[in-house]
């Protein structure tokens, strides 16, 4: 038998049904009036910001990397919770606004922006991100044309990664962000342009559950942070200082523990050298605010065993749910954190795996996993569905179409 991935804090079963801030699942899905459906908790959404924020210094802004939930409820609430979003495309961008965020808490960052996006963000006084010297010339061609001042900041390829992290993003050569020792030329170029100079982005890696390697990674990028300001000759303003904060998806993977992450912070801004003094920090993240609120529900239509394998089949699969199928960024699959939510609580009585609708092997929820008898009709949670679900899954695939989503 294969363990499961835990099942986050804050799920409670009401008549034996897994309910969500006191509605069980089969009250969700008929008021949905059709499975699958993913179900994002406000209450969720808002004890993780508030969490988060009592961990950290004062003094440091969260922002949301919106990529990771993209739901126009949940951007709502979200645009309350946090301090910025982080947009990676002008479609975000648009939902940001849609979403009521105003433009100056906006930062843009993502390779490949096309003129007509550094256009936008330049008109609405968004900030760019920049991911290279050419995009650089490109917005400041653009600013001088359309007689704006481009707020621009460099995202700076570090050289370090944040070890044991899900997902590399700093240190070697990358498509992301500029050389850490070409920035200085860069940032001077920005300054003399007369563009609005921003400062510094520096993401190093996603998906981490060791404290520790969070703090080593928030000591380096304070000290890059502070050679480059150094270099360019002129005070930082802003330092984003990346994020990489995970969530346990998988058996035996721990929370982290936010609040030596803090600390630690709190100890570097008591210390900082005079050049970044006055500067504003933040950090961004998608997954550890919403990935945890949220939960994907289908329904099993069918049940047989093959070769004495009971397999559990969903209307649901990988195309609404990608991650738990172990198709996204993980090299081993392992399974999810997935419940019978008709039966929750319920004692193992079986090893079952619960596979989708789609007629790929690729498509497992869960493999070789203890549950309670499940039969036709019963429905299926998968936990850890707040983040890189709907959005992140190549929902065309197979023609079965789009999940429902709901805030409740
Ligand atoms: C994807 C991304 C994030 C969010 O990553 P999470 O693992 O969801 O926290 C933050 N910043 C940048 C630049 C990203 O590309």
């Amino acid at each position: 038998m294969k363990a499961l991935g835990p099942i986050p804090a804050g799920f409670a079963a009401i008549d034996g049904e897994l309910a969500i801030d006191g509605h069980k699942v089969s009250d969700l899905v008929e008021r949905a009036h059709e499975t699958p459906l993913f179900v994002y908790s406000r209450r969720m959404l808002m004890e993780k910001v508030a969490q988060l924020r009592a961990a950290m210094p004062q003094r440091l802004g969260i922002h949301f990397a919106m990529k990771a939930n993209p739901f126009a409820p949940v951007l709502d609430v979200m645009s309350n919770l946090v301090d910025g979003f982080d947009v990676a495309s002008a479609g975000e961008m648009t939902m940001a606004f849609a979403a009521g965020v105003s433009p100056q808490k906006i930062s843009f960052a993502g390779p490949g922006k096309r003129d007509s996006e550094l256009a936008a963000a330049i008109h609405h006084g968004v900030t760019l991100n920049l991911e290279s010297e050419g995009e650089a010339e490109r917005a400041l061609a653009i600013a001088a044309r359309e007689g704006r001042t481009a707020r621009l900041a460099i995202r700076v390829n570090p050289d370090f990664d944040l070890k044991g992290s899900g997902m590399k993003m700093g240190g070697g050569a990358k498509p992301f962000g500029v050389d850490a020792e070409r920035v200085p030329a860069l940032a001077r170029r920005i300054i003399e342009a007369a563009a609005e100079w921003h400062g510094l982005h520096i993401f190093a890696g996603s998906q981490a559950l060791s404290a520790d390697a969070i703090i080593e990674t928030q000591g380096q990028t304070l000290d890059l942070a502070a050679r480059l300001a150094t270099e360019i000759g002129a005070p930082l303003p802003h330092c984003n200082l990346g994020g990489g904060i995970g969530i346990p998806y998988f058996p035996g993977d721990e929370p982290v523990d936010v609040a030596a992450i803090g600390a630690a912070l709190e100890a570097r801004f008591a210390a900082l050298p005079d050049v970044l003094r006055d500067t504003r920090f933040n950090i961004e993240l998608g997954r550890y605010l919403v990935g945890e609120a949220g939960i994907y529900l289908t329904r099993i239509v069918d049940r047989k065993i093959s070769h004495g394998e009971v397999f559990l089949v969903t209307d649901g699969g990988l195309h609404h749910q990608l991650a738990a199928s172990g198709n996204f960024g993980t090299v081993v699959r392992r399974n999810y954190p997935v419940a019978i939510a008709t039966r929750f609580g319920a004692p193992v009585e079986e090893e079952a795996s619960v596979v989708g609708c789609l007629c790929t092997p690729m498509d497992k929820l869960a493999e070789k996993a203890g549950f309670p008898r499940a039969d036709v009709g019963d429905l299926v949670a998968i936990f850890c569905a707040g983040a890189y679900g709907a959005s992140a899954s190549p929902a065309a695939f197979l023609g079965h179409g789009p999940a429902h989503e709901m805030l409740v």
